[in-house]
Order: C-alpha cells, then sequence, then structure tokens
C-alpha cells in the first residue's frame, strides 16, 4: 500500500479516509493485520494495524523488508492519445519501471489537456500492484518544442520514428546512462519536428520495426527494448 508519509521503524502511519475504507470496509483487515507499505522514498516496511477504524486508521511500522528500488534512468515522453490508450501508456511505463512520465504537446497531438492527477493515481496503482517501491511522476502535459529548449544534454533522447537504423542497435552504440524515450502521436510527428529532433545531437532517431504501431504498442515495445538493454 502506497501513502503519503514517512516511514521508518516504530513510526506511526496515519491512513487517509480512502485507504481506510480499503483495508478495513473492503479488504476487512482488523487490528493485528500485517500490510506491506512504501512511500517511493524509504523502501518498504512491513506495518501492523494498530486502529482499525473505517474513517481514520493507523499502522505501525515494523520491520523493513526492502530498499527504495530506483529504477534504472529511463524517461517516457509521449503525446496523449485517446483516454483509455493514454491510461494504458501510464500504466505499463510504471509497470516497466520509467523513472518520469512526460506527456508532450505535438503538432499533431489531439489532446488540448490531460489529467495528471488521474494518471499521476494509475502510475501509483501501477507501481503498488507489481510490488515495485518507487512512483514515478507524471508530469503535467507540456510543448515538446519548449521541452527540447530546456534539454539537459546528457540525458539522450531515442526518438521512435521511421528509421533506418534499430533501437537496440543505438542503444548498443551510443554510451549515455540517462536516457529518454520519444513517442510520437497517432498522426505522427510533423515535418518540422523531424527536422528540430533530426538537429539534436543527443537525441536518435530509431526503428522499433517495419510494423506501424500504435502509439501505446510502440511506449511498451521501447521501454521493453530499453530495458533489454540498459536496464537492471
Ligand atoms: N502515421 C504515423 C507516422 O507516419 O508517423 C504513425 C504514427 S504511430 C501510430 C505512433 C507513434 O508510434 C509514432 O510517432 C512513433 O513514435 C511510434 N512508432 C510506431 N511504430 C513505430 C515503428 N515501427 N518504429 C518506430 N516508431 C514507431
Amino acid at each position: 500500500l502506497y501513502v503519503d508519509q514517512p516511514l521508518a521503524q516504530g513510526q506511526t502511519v496515519p491512513l487517509t479516509k480512502e485507504q481506510s475504507h480499503y483495508l478495513f470496509g473492503v479488504m476487512r483487515q482488523d487490528n493485528g493485520a500485517v500490510v506491506a507499505l512504501f512511500n517511493g522514498v524509504d523502501g518498504e516496511f512491513l506495518a501492523e494495524v494498530t486502529k482499525a477504524n473505517k474513517k481514520n486508521g493507523e499502522m505501525a511500522c515494523r520491520a523493513k523488508t526492502r530498499d527504495l528500488l530506483m529504477p534504472p534512468d529511463v524517461w517516457l515522453m509521449f503525446a496523449p492519445i485517446k483516454k483509455a490508450r493514454t491510461d494504458f501508456i501510464v500504466e505499463k511505463a510504471a509497470e516497466m519501471g520509467a523513472r518520469r512520465i512526460v506527456p508532450v504537446n505535438t503538432e499533431f497531438t489531439n489532446a488540448e489537456r490531460i489529467r495528471q492527477d488521474r494518471l499521476q493515481a494509475h502510475a501509483l496503482e501501477a507501481a503498488e500492484q507489481c510490488g515495485g517501491t518507487y512512483v514515478p511522476e507524471v508530469t503535467d502535459l507540456q510543448k515538446l518544442d519548449r521541452v527540447l529548449a530546456d534539454w539537459d544534454e546528457t540525458r539522450h533522447i531515442m526518438f521512435c520514428d521511421e528509421a533506418l537504423v534499430g533501437a537496440a542497435q543505438v542503444l548498443g552504440d551510443v554510451a549515455a546512462d540517462k536516457w529518454a524515450i520519444l513517442i510520437g502521436p497517432e498522426g505522427g510527428f510533423s515535418e518540422a519536428e523531424r527536422a528540430r529532433l533530426h538537429e539534436l545531437p543527443f537525441a536518435h532517431a530509431v526503428s522499433l520495426g517495419p510494423r506501424i504501431l500504435r502509439a501505446d504498442t510502440a511506449a511498451v515495445a521501447a521501454l521493453t527494448i530499453w530495458q533489454q538493454h540498459l536496464g537492471d
């Protein structure tokens, strides 16, 4: 269970109304039950229910069971698509160990805005579900050209597009340990965006194979290839 509270041995952890309702109402847990807690910073702790109240429960941290498992340094940048598919991308990126998830507005992006809070909640649920101890931050929607203008050049970009070279080859050839994967919208990148990306020495156009994948499939495929080469 994710809690937005510091965790340490002996620490009392107050639960929110939603968490209390879930644990004691839905899951029917009671005093003495032991639950694994994480907060994305301190690792994972086993905690015992000390107040099984459906409105404001409490737990006591007992033993630390795992250190924080910081995922390798890859971000996923993608142009939001339809709501359900955007949710899917965020969920899978969190499961696949993206360290940060960055929705970007491109020329052909359909979404004018996103519900950042909802997407962050999806990332959190995915981290809980897959036993992660880290929750990737989902940033607000930003314009791609703005993001590139402020870019830290030590982070290389694996820019997925029609390209002659495969993603695996680029990851093998380029010596960088901080990466971002960039996936375009259903309509792809505009010629101006392509030209801009091709100009940047830290951006590498890569192919994910001969078939045109949907953006959500492309995001999962690109993360899989990245993790296979540089992940842990
Ligand atoms: N008609 C669009 C085009 O010509 O670019 C297709 C866009 S595709 C549905 C959505 C995004 O997924 C692309 O912008 C790209 O980032 C990624 N993608 C899909 N298939 C890919 C492939 N085979 N290689 C590299 N990237 C791919």
